[in-house]
């Protein structure tokens, strides 16, 4: 018998020699854990394998680190014959195109409502393979008076007026902005007001067409004017004589279009004056008369409106350039414009010849399957309708509140630096404080669209769509025009969400106008954002975004700006010439790289806020995960990669997001034309530039990755 005594005494010696050694292991464990927890999950395993395949250990990372992340990813993958580039923006919109696609061949419900019902019926109407109205454009055509080349000498030069033209075209639906476009903006001196601008016109492949005729993209294009002339029923003979008139009349429009160097934001973009002097000094148009056309009676202006002259030298450069050319060689010129941009809703020997061109100029072999041309046509003419479709079916709702904690912490990353910034003087120091503060960020998608009745008042006017495809284009463009122009009756209210980003896009914005950051809903998934994975990842991968949106406020141009979105200078004459030198620095260091695939030079100048954005926004993302580490200790390591530390893995990361494979012949036109550098530069040199990326790496100074000058901004 034992006592209750000694019952309590040997359960307590069982418990105690059973719980001690348990206790003992989950301590080891525990201790285990915390110097280094590999994430195991779907996310760090899928995240882990994207790295690893990409890494090429071969290559020194203080050498070459692009190289080292994306080496064996440039071996290893392959651009499809129907693609010009991949990278991780191509990825993700590859994955919203199939979703899309899905939701728009979901038979139409009873339920749905009207903007939706549009988008499923034209996406059915551009899929049709029935669909061919290139009679009902050759009637059109012929009623605006006829594109010469088709009527030979029935045309009648007396009858011709491009800006009568330009009228008719505008009330048809059809591109009218061929010589002149206007556009309801907000006022880059008040941003509290709209104001109409007068811009230059949009020229496709216009960096070739500058270089002349002897050009292989310009004979390409003289070559598809001729056959698309043919196509629509030309002598062949006529047309190449015509066609030869309407390509140098191109090539002329092209040279004398504006530099990208001077279109940056500036003052000298700042030319408002009234209807009545522009008449005096442009007599190029009865101005008050051409624009009340164009407005479509939404709104009218008369000789006393103030509108902006954004280019005065390329109006007087148009003027003349008109003025020494024929009406036939015009007319034959602004038709052809008018077709091209219709081509895709005509037949399939149009369109065939038209993909034959752009497969010269961009380099892919194949064409674009149908379903996705069609994806993208709804998907382009009503983006925010298909937005919220997407939005409805695939966006997860707790992105957004870890974007904006995401986004305050970086935004006080960027307010910290600011503070132990040397070249600014205490006042403007102030002003940059208060611009950052006043940052307006829109994630994901505006509310708006998840409410019918939002969508379906705006769409109100749109109707139902028509069965002819090319009915439906013209439909579109006169609802979007008018829809444009309305706002200029409007206050100017900087969160309206009919004004925003579609949540399809795949990028990110800053606006300088409403002092507005843009995540939308297509960015803030797969490399960029994402849950249950280290945090290095987000931070390297939206971060990096996040600070390079912050940094575009303070950019060449971004920094002209104020708070308030006004285009006022708020600098003080040593801070000014400070940030000056420093940009310098930035556009001598990027105008010294020849890209050696295609042997043409980065143009330092255009690309300076990008690249100013570049080297800002990944030091900021970088010390905001550092804060990050310092206050959560450590982070978890992905499993395979557990011998780099959590910063070096932030580089790494980073840098993996940005692996991209281009044809040359987009990889040439981007250099020609595109604000952002390649991305082997846009990640070699801001990480050359940054001492903390050296620190880690332990890059000697004076490699490659670590060399002795360097350029910074912010
Ligand atoms: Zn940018």
């Amino acid at each position: 018998m034992t006592t209750k005594l000694e019952r309590i005494l040997i359960i307590s010696l069982i418990a105690i020699i059973i719980l001690v050694p348990l206790i003992c292991i989950l301590i080891i464990f525990m201790l285990a854990e915390a110097e280094s927890e590999i994430c195991m999950n779907t996310e760090c395993m899928r995240t882990s394998v994207q790295i690893l395949d990409s890494l090429d250990y071969s290559v020194d990372p203080c050498d070459d680190f692009y190289m080292f992340v994306c080496g064996n990813y440039l071996r290893t993958n392959f651009i499809p014959e129907d693609k010009t580039e991949i990278d991780s923006f191509a990825k993700i919109e590859d994955l919203l195109s199939h979703k899309l696609r899905i939701l728009l061949e979901e038979p139409v419900h009873k339920h749905d409502i009207k903007p939706f019902k549009f988008i499923k019926t034209h996406y059915k109407i551009c899929l049709d393979p029935e669909q061919d109205n290139t009679d009902t454009l050759k009637y059109l055509l012929r009623q605006l008076g006829g594109w010469p080349v088709l009527e030979g000498e029935n045309w009648n030069a007396r009858k011709f007026d491009w800006r009568n033209l330009a009228h008719k075209l505008r009330k048809a639906g059809l591109h009218s902005e061929i010589f002149l476009v206007i556009n309801a903006e907000i006022m880059l001196s008040n941003s509290t007001q709209r104001i109409l601008e007068v811009d230059e016109p949009v020229i496709l492949y216009k960096e070739y067409l500058k270089k002349g005729l002897d050009d292989k993209i310009t004979i390409s294009m003289y070559k598809l004017l001729v056959d698309v002339a043919v196509l629509l029923g030309a002598n062949r003979s006529k047309a190449e004589r015509e066609m030869n008139d309407v390509i140098k009349f191109l090539v002329e429009l092209a040279q004398i279009s504006v530099p990208p160097e001077e279109k940056r934001a500036s003052s000298s973009l700042i030319n408002v004056m009234t209807i009545n002097d522009v008449e005096l000094i442009f007599p190029i148009v009865r101005w008050s008369s051409y624009i009340n056309n164009q407005l479509l009676g939404v709104t009218k202006v008369n000789e006393n409106s103030t509108i902006n002259v954004l280019y005065p030298k390329h109006l007087k450069r148009l003027n003349a350039l008109i003025i020494h050319n024929d009406e036939r060689t015009i007319a034959n010129f602004m038709f052809a414009i008018v077709i091209f941009n219709e081509i895709q809703y005509l037949n399939q020997p149009l369109r065939d010849r038209l993909n034959e061109f752009l497969k010269v100029a961009d380099g892919n072999t194949q064409n674009t399957p149908k379903w996705k041309d069609c994806v993208d046509d709804v998907a382009n003419r009503l983006p925010l309708v298909a937005g919220a479709l997407y939005v409805r079916n695939f966006f997860k709702k707790e992105a957004k509140k870890n974007m904006q904690d995401l986004v305050k912490e970086i935004l006080q990353q960027f307010k910290r630096e600011l503070s132990n910034v040397q070249w600014m003087e205490e006042n403007s120091k102030k002003r940059a404080e208060s611009k950052a503060n006043a940052i307006n960020t829109f994630i994901g998608y505006p509310d708006e669209l998840l409410n019918d009745k939002e969508l379906s008042t705006y769409y109100a006017d749109l109707g139902d769509p028509p069965d002819n495809y090319l009915l439906l284009d013209l439909k579109l463009t006169n609802f979007s025009v008018k829809a444009h122009y309305k706002f200029l009756t409007q206050p100017v209210n900087k969160t309206d969400w009919r004004k925003q980003h579609s949540p399809i896009d795949v990028n990110a914005f800053y606006e300088s106008s409403s002092n507005s950051m843009h995540f939308p809903a297509g960015i803030l998934q797969d490399n960029f954002f994402g849950y249950g994975r280290p945090n290095f990842v987000n931070y390297g991968g939206i971060g990096f975004l996040i600070g390079h949106e912050i940094t575009h406020g303070f950019d060449d141009e971004g920094r002209l700006f104020d708070e308030n979105g006004n285009l006022v200078d708020w600098w003080s004459d040593s801070t000014r010439d400070a940030f000056l030198e420093n940009a310098q620095c930035i556009v001598e260091q990027y105008d010294n790289i020849t890209v050696p695939e295609v042997d043409i030079k980065i143009n330092g100048g255009n690309s300076q806020g990008e690249n100013i954005a570049d080297n800002g926004g990944i030091k900021q993302a970088y010390l905001a995960y550092k804060n990050w580490l310092s206050v959560n200790g450590r982070d978890m390591s992905l499993p395979g990669l557990s011998n780099y530390t959590n910063l070096q893995m932030f580089w790494v990361s980073t840098a993996n997001s940005w692996c991209s494979k281009m044809r040359p012949e987009k990889l040439k036109y981007m250099l020609l034309s595109d604000e952002h550098a390649p991305m082997y530069y846009r990640i070699n040199v801001p990480f050359a530039n940054s001492e903390y990326f050296a620190e880690d790496f332990k890059c000697p100074l004076g490699s490659k990755m670590n060399p002795i000058t360097k350029c910074k901004v912010w």
